[in-house]
């Protein structure tokens, strides 16, 4: 018989596997036997789905067989089973966890030794087994069907599969040993003493029964009890972290851990983890949100949606629950009340446990709000800020008061007496906001600003238009509330007297802006923008970044003029006597502004120009 070709992906997730010089090889016992819970899973869930008898959950058993002599090593499962077609499909091509590796992989090539790591840190899988196998043999035969088959390999060179004996349905995983070398022993992987062991370390939360033949009677090495139903005192963080790296194909530990048990309108358990890196596909449309659910112990889902708000996708984890039937379909799960309780109880557990990781370990929060405070800011603006109330705390933003990150609370807890408003400036860096001409009065007077630099974080301000009934101004806005009926009067006898030159500035402007006047908050800086009707520059640039929104959109500029600088008594006299160089100036020091503000020049060749005609 022709022997088949791995896919070509497959070929290099096994070459990496048999030349790996990973020293964790044990992880392959944990990877057949997590493999053969999996087919169990599978099979019991049919068996209560389709209402079909004569299978009790106390029939199903993992078995594992070592022969010293023939150096072989058996795992067998009577579980679903794999047809001739899913024995091809499934060990002929790269399983999933096996393609998130070659990502990983294809970013660090040089890194060998690191890579090699990750293949420790994921579920790879049933190849795994390859990295002390001379030969695998995979002998299955599907519930239901008639015939078996045996799927053989030696590795890199192919693989056959025929047809063959096997009296019950389930998969027998059979494992030749390499021979010994000098740097490996994979003899003790034989012995009744490291199998035990390993299946101590790696699987003992299996829940159904790992056998092996004892002196008189099998005996069984693990002891089912899942993690999440484990007292936390039995638990070390190693074993949380453990959990979630073996289950959440992360190779980072967790920022977080949330082990929680219920009883009452909700009766479940909880393992939640917040991670401690967004994955490399959070902030796109592939990522799907979702925690792992479970009926009594039985997985019903994978990841079930239903089960966390969008403003906390990031957290993953499981859920057990006994009062979930287990036939419920997915279109069912997601209007099941019970769900839906469990849900916003979860939605509390988060946000108090994220609460207190911000009052009580404000550095690791920090942490995580790089990684993923911008989903809790998007949570409050894409619900038009229906969800203020419950995140509006768990918020924090760069501020200019000793240069660190605030809670809004802390921030309105320091405003003085007279301050109206709670400030912010956007910007694209710390550096360029500290920067703008507009922040200048504001800071002067001793009020602190909080600097915004996602693109989100203005839109989350203007969704949830206050806080603790203080509102929050951009240090661009029109009305500052910082005027005093003097410099109120002052501006606008200023406008008043100036009102023809200005007219003159605006109509050279050609329309780019709506109007120039007298400006209230410039201390040193000659000009700024500023700009009228809610919408900012900063909401203009990131609605330009939205790829078919109206990019139409456009904010309503103003030219504040300094009129007590000096480049103004410039153009005033320069307007009794060279209007067109008025034009020019009007020009530089509105692109000057916009520069400023971090908004490119429309035309820079004009602008690099007017400069050069002026020199
Ligand atoms: P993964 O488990 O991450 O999907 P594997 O490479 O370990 O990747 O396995 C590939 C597929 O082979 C599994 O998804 C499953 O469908 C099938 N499989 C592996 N082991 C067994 C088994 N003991 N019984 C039935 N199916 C199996």
């Amino acid at each position: 018989m022709a022997k088949k070709q791995f896919k070509a992906e497959s070929k290099r997730l096994l070459d990496l596997m048999i030349n790996s010089i990973y020293t964790n090889k044990e992880i392959f016992l944990r990877e057949l036997i997590s493999n053969a819970s999996d087919a169990i899973d599978k099979l019991y869930y049919k068996t209560l789905t389709d209402n079909i008898s004569g299978l009790a959950r106390s029939d199903f058993f993992i078995f594992i067989e070592s022969d010293e002599k023939k150096r072989t090593l058996t795992i067998s499962d009577n579980g679903i089973g794999m047809t001739k077609d899913e024995l091809e499909q499934n060990l002929g091509t790269i399983c999933k966890s096996g393609s998130e590796i070659f990502k990983v992989e294809e970013v660090d090539d040089e890194k060998i030794g690191e890579d090699i790591d990750i293949i420790g840190q994921f579920g790879v899988g049933f190849y795994s087994a390859f990295m002390v196998a001379k030969k695998v043999e995979v002998t299955s035969k599907a519930y239901g069907e008639e015939k078996a088959y045996i799927w053989t390999s030696s590795g890199a060179d192919g693989y056959t599969i025929k047809e063959a004996e096997k009296d019950t349905h389930g998969t027998t995983i059979k494992i030749t040993m390499l021979d010994d070398t000098d740097d490996e022993n994979y003899s003790k992987f034989l012995t009744d003493y490291e199998i035990r062991n390993l299946v101590k370390r790696y699987s003992d939360y299996i829940r159904y029964p790992i056998k092996m033949k004892g002196e008189e009677e099998d005996e069984t090495l693990n002891t089912m009890t899942p993690i999440w139903k484990k007292n936390k005192s039995e638990l070390t963080d190693e074993d949380y972290n453990q959990f979630y790296k073996d289950n959440f194909y992360d190779f980072t530990d967790p920022l977080r851990v949330i082990h929680s048990s219920t009883e009452g309108v909700a009766t479940y358990n909880a393992l939640l983890f917040v991670p401690g890196k967004a994955p490399f596909n959070y902030y796109s449309k592939d990522f799907e949100k979702g925690l792992r659910l479970y009926a009594s112990g039985v997985l019903i889902m994978e990841t079930c949606k239903d089960l966390l708000p969008d403003h906390f996708s990031f957290v993953r984890g499981i859920v057990d629950s006994a009062d979930l039937s287990l036939n419920i379909s997915r279109e069912m799960l997601q209007q099941d009340r019970q769900v839906q309780v469990i849900a916003k109880h979860l939605e509390k557990k988060i946000k108090s446990e994220l609460l207190s990781m911000l009052k009580n370990d404000k550095e690791k929060y920090e942490e995580f709000w790089k990684q993923f405070g911008m989903q809790i800011k998007f949570g409050i603006y894409s619900s038009f800020g229906m969800n203020t109330e419950l995140l509006k705390d768990l918020l924090i933003f760069y501020s200019s008061f000793e240069g660190k990150y605030t809670t809004l609370e802390d921030y309105v807890s320091r405003m003085k007496e007279d301050q109206k408003y709670i400030y912010y400036a956007c910007g694209d860096s710390i550096d360029q906001i500290a920067n703008l001409p507009q922040a200048e009065r504001v800071l002067d007077k001793g009020f602190e600003i909080l600097y915004l630099t996602e693109d989100v974080d203005e839109f989350t301000m203007k969704a949830m238009m206050q806080y603790d009934e203080k509102e929050f101004r951009s240090i661009s806005d029109d009305d500052l509330g910082l005027e005093t009926e003097e410099d109120k009067d002052a501006a606008e006898k200023s406008n008043e007297k100036h009102k023809e030159l200005f007219e003159f500035m605006k109509e050279s402007l050609g329309g780019k802006v709506v109007s120039v006047k007298a400006s209230t908050r410039l201390k040193t800086h000659p000009v700024c923008i500023s700009t009228e009707g809610g919408i900012s520059l900063e909401m203009e640039k990131a609605l330009a970044h939205q790829p078919d929104l109206t990019n139409r959109i456009k904010a309503q500029r103003v030219l504040e003029i300094n009129t007590n600088h000096k480049i103004f008594k410039t153009i005033q006299k320069l307007y009794k006597t060279d209007k067109e160089k008025v034009k020019t100036y009007t020009d530089l020091l509105y692109n000057q502004a916009l520069l400023i503000e971090g908004v490119t020049v429309d035309d820079p060749v004009a602008f690099a120009n007017s400069i050069c005609e002026l020199m």
